[in-house]
């Protein structure tokens, strides 16, 4: 499928804006690039500096607050009919400004967000009643959240964070990564003509038109934004957590799978080459790497082979590292990737380092030892490292290691009760899948609800409307109390 042009991206974006303005800036003159949308387009949430849209969101914020929880239902409603409308345009749009990932599995993200990012039924209140009288604790809105997003998964991050915020009854102001803001202004676009069609305030999520890390930061200390939402890596994270404000991170991963000799190989096979080659692996929570019991190594390598992976040889290794990696620091450190192969179909990356193959292949798969920097390094490319351990125990230390800790994202497949409950207690991670892809983990094919922003350096883990939420108690005295 061939990429759109500069100028198409741009005449897409400028129809945008006529559409959601009535302005019909379509006809004729040169296309108004996404990047230079002025901010008198203010009504569609699309700013020139961070001051504005702070400000029309905290206008806005005051009118969603007087608003009644019917409302928000209805505006969160409206906004996933938006989204099944046009989550397919939006993972073309993705898919096409950053390059990065598969279309057809970007559709799949879009879906899962728009039907499971839970809602105002999220917001359980607590009641306490004794001789003294009633205690009553709810969740209150923060006011205006400002959140960074990345580049990996644009569109569906967006659409999560803001089903989440707003259930919560905050408004938002996005600062988006700047090699997507045409897909995230597009999306922040036409949620905010959602919200309005439904009768909510204009500009109850905003965002900039030319973001950058500068704007991330003045956004991250704007004294109007109460709380701070980071999805991305190590320098978002540690942006926010020196912000002074009350930060939600959700950082790097680098999830180990672990396969004991008791696991259903061929499943665990199927599951593994399936999670590890979603959307190209540039989910933060996709399989990056596998440890496999040498009693079963050979069988399992060769059930991913049928399943759509291509055996890399111990010969072609050193060019696919040539590839892969820009500089290497020795064992055991994490190396530079070629970040232009982030998100790439694995037989580009494949026939780079010379290696024979078709688009069929869904993935490359390599066997390294221990000290192999594939291992240890988040590469986000379905380039799929596996190394071969004694039994379920050097496994699981093993995979603990490797995952740095960051306690994101591991899994196990096995069907030894007491290996998989010490994998569970050992690794201390935001998500700890059995026997099923990693993906069953944000809810695709496994139970619960899904979350975009899993914020394991702070503690929330995957994220929802409570998330975004502050306790408040109200006590009363000596009544109340019905029985
Ligand atoms: P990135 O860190 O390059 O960018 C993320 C966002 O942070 C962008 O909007 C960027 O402009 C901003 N940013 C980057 N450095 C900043 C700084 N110093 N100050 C202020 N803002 C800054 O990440 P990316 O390439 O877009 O995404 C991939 C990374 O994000 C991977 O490491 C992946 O694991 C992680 N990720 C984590 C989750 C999660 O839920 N835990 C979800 C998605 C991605």
């Amino acid at each position: 499928m061939a990429n759109l042009s500069e100028q198409e991206i741009d005449l897409i974006a400028q129809r945008i804006v006529a559409d959601l303005t009535g302005r019909g800036g379509a006809t004729g003159g040169k296309p108004e690039k996404a990047s230079s949308i002025p901010s008198s387009t203010g009504e569609i949430g699309i700013f020139s500096t961070i001051e504005d849209a702070v400000k029309a969101a905290s206008v806005a914020f005051c009118q969603y607050d007087q608003m009644g929880l019917k409302k928000r239902n209805e505006i969160i409603a409206s906004i996933r009919q938006s989204m099944r409308q046009h989550g397919e345009a939006l993972a073309r749009m993705a898919w096409e400004e950053t390059s990065l990932g598969r279309f057809e599995d970007k559709i799949l993200k879009n879906q899962l967000v728009t039907e499971k990012t839970p809602g105002t039924e999220d917001l359980v209140p607590v009641a306490i009643t004794g001789d003294n009288g009633l205690m009553l604790m709810e969740l209150a809105p923060y006011g205006v959240i400002g959140a960074i997003t990345p580049t990996t998964n644009p569109t569906s991050t967006i659409i999560n964070n803001t089903i989440g915020m707003l259930a919560a009854g905050n408004s938002i102001v996005f600062n988006v990564h700047p090699n997507a803001k045409r897909c995230s202004c597009y999306n922040v676009a036409i949620i905010n003509k959602a919200i309005v069609a439904a009768g909510g305030p204009r500009n109850l999520i905003t965002c900039v038109s030319n973001p950058t890390v500068e704007s991330a930061q003045a956004l991250m200390k704007h004294p109007a934004v109460r709380l701070v939402v980071v999805t991305g890596g190590g320098g978002v994270v540690h942006a926010a957590m020196s912000s002074g404000k009350r930060a939600i991170c959700a950082g790097p991963g680098n999830p180990p799978t672990v396969v004991d000799e008791t696991a259903d190989i061929d499943k665990a096979a199927r599951d593994i080459v399936f999670g590890a080659s979603f959307d190209n692996n540039i989910i933060c929570a996709d399989e990056k790497e596998c440890l496999a019991v040498s009693s079963i190594a050979d069988k399992l390598i060769k059930a991913m082979t049928y399943n759509g992976a291509l055996l890399v040889t111990k010969e072609q290794l050193p060019a696919l590292e040539k590839v892969v990696f820009k500089k290497m620091y020795g064992p055991r450190q994490e190396a530079d990737i070629d970040r232009s192969l982030i998100g790439k179909n694995a037989s580009i990356i494949l026939q780079k380092a010379g290696i024979r193959c078709d688009d069929s292949v869904r993935l490359g798969i390599v066997e390294v030892d221990h000290d192999h920097p594939l291992l240890w390094t988040e590469q986000m490319m379905p380039i799929f490292p596996i190394t071969r351990v004694r039994d379920a125990d050097e496994g699981i230390d093993f995979a603990l290691q490797l995952e740095h800790p960051r306690r994101h994202s591991v899994s196990m497949h096995s069907d030894n009760l007491s290996n998989l409950s010490r994998m569970a207690r050992e690794c201390d991670a935001s998500i700890y899948v059995k026997n099923g892809p990693m993906l069953a983990g944000l809810g695709y094919g496994g139970e619960g609800y899904t979350s975009f922003t899993i914020a394991s350096p702070t503690g929330e883990g995957m994220t929802s409307a409570k998330s975004f939420s502050r306790w408040r108690r109200c006590t009363l005295v000596g009544a109340f109390r019905i029985v």
